[in-house]
């Protein structure tokens, strides 16, 4: 027992804690048990009373339980941008996320060709699949796999322009997220960038001015988060590719997110395709595996049969390469561009960029009031227009209409208690992730899908809000 001036031993308490050290194990809970002892022991310096031990054991086991939910957690993305960088980006389909399961759980032929018994090659398993999606069933069409895009611009800058200079055009320069910017991928590629043209306008001439004896190639970026718009000129991708070609040179697309699909078909912004810069001219693409592809996170390289080849002799590649579920879940996720027609229903991101506004207008309409019931006082809820984007720096100007529900605090200045709402939402058992527009706080339905309403509401009594 807790004696006037006594805590507990670290023994005393693990005896009576004999179901939580089932649950978390005993070297666990004996630390668990020591950090709150010596916490006790901190707050007795301070002045405060020695805790019951009815309240130090619960204590622990809180304490316990807290340490042991996963960090990487789900979250409702209601933020409105549904290729949320920070929140993982594509939710995979349900097809990759089994064969992924498969992988994981089973030796798997990752390398290993199960018709002659030899060895095999991992990006096999995929190669063929984006020669028929990509490049039309082209024997010439091969493709390597890396750890994400940024991998895959290295790598190939790396493996055809070590020691030799690459040719962009100054409104190309992107950086991307901070971390990704082209000059200085360049530089740890350890090739020289040959900027030309200005940021707004670039021409056919300024390529052929820049080509001389220690060009490798000619490099095309997609301005994906970005658009440069009014006096502007860029070349046509053909045309640069022509000027490569007539120069003996590879003209390489970095196209970022590279859709596999026909946006347009949905009614949504036309996003340039591996397929079209393939047809135009380039010789390679690179692009994301995890963003309007709709896949796990991966650089995807395909293009020419020669150049994949001399890329995958690089040492780089070995050290950037892909493992065996994220080859599962690109698998999966290649096989359903087969069957476009069901691509929408399929794959999550596109079934969230398509979701009909008027579904999300009648989700907004149906949680409202079950939201409002929650928040009391707090603050006042309504069903309004919002605008949703696609993020991932894929389409950066479009928008598509959506629906949120809109909360605006009854508070002087709404600052703190909109803070205090945020917060709130975040402590949930799955954190719910908003925005904040206009002094009022912002749940985008868009990526609320009908089948996560009931965990999305039945988590609501929990909201801790003081007025
Ligand atoms: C997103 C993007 C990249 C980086 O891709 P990651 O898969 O995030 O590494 C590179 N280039 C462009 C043009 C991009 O849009």
């Amino acid at each position: 027992m807790t004696t006037k001036n006594h805590l507990p031993s670290v023994d005393r308490l693990l005896l009576q804690l004999a179901s939580s050290i089932e649950q978390h194990g005993r070297q666990h809970l004996t630390a668990c048990t020591r950090a709150e002892l010596a916490a006790a022991r901190e707050g007795v310096k301070c002045g405060l009373p020695l805790p019951e031990e009815t309240a130090l054991l619960a204590a622990i086991t809180r304490r316990a339980t807290e340490s042991s939910r996963p960090n990487l957690r789900a979250v409702f993305n209601l933020t409105g941008t549904v290729l949320h960088t920070n929140l993982g980006r594509a939710q995979l389909s349900e097809e990759a996320i089994a064969l992924m399961v498969e992988a994981a759980r089973s030796p798997c032929a990752l390398e290993y060709d199960l018709a002659s018994g030899g060895r095999g090659d991992r990006d096999d398993l995929v190669s063929p699949l984006l020669a028929e999606i990509v490049g039309a069933g082209s024997a010439d069409i091969a493709a390597t796999i890396v750890n994400n895009n940024a991998a895959a611009v290295l790598l190939t800058l790396n493996a055809l322009a070590q020691g030799k200079e690459a040719v962009v055009s100054r409104g190309e320069l992107v950086e991307i997220g901070g971390a990704f910017r082209i000059p200085d991928v360049m530089r740890r590629a350890q090739v020289k960038l040959v900027e030309i043209g200005t940021t707004n306008r670039t021409h056919a001439k300024d390529y052929e001015e820049a080509i001389g004896a220690k060009t490798a190639l000619l490099m095309k970026i997609h301005t994906s988060n970005y658009a440069v718009t009014g006096f502007t000129k860029a070349v046509e991708e053909t045309e640069i590719a022509r000027i490569a070609h007539a120069a003996g040179l590879p003209f390489v697309i970095d196209l970022g997110s590279g859709t596999l699909a026909n946006f347009a078909a949905w009614g949504l912004p036309a996003e340039p395709t591996p397929q079209q810069a393939l047809a135009a001219g380039a010789d390679l693409v690179t692009f994301s595996g995890d963003k309007l592809l709709g896949g796990p996170q991966a650089g995807l390289i395909v293009g020419r049969k020669d150049l994949i080849a001399r890329i995958k002799k690089n040492p780089l590649k070995r050290a950037l390469r892909v493992g065996k579920t994220t080859l599962a879940a690109l698998e999966a996720t290649l096989r359903l561009y087969r069957d476009p027609d069901r691509l929408t229903e399929r794959l999550p991101t596109l079934r969230l960029l398509t979701r009909p506004v008027a579904d999300i207008e009648a989700a907004a309409q149906r949680l409202a009031p079950k939201v409002q019931a929650a928040l009391g006082e707090f603050a006042r809820v309504s069903a309004e227009p919002c605008a949703s984007q696609i993020g991932s720096g894929a389409l950066p100007v479009e928008r598509l209409p959506s629906a949120a529900l809109v909360m605006r605090v009854n508070a002087k200045r709404p600052g703190k208690a909109l803070l205090q709402l945020e917060a709130a939402f975040r402590a949930l058992p799955r954190g719910v992730i908003g925005y904040v527009k206009n002094d009022a706080y912002h749940l985008d339905l868009r990526c609320l899908e009908a089948g996560d309403e009931a965990r999305f509401t039945a988590q609501l009594a929990g909201l801790c809000l003081t007025p």
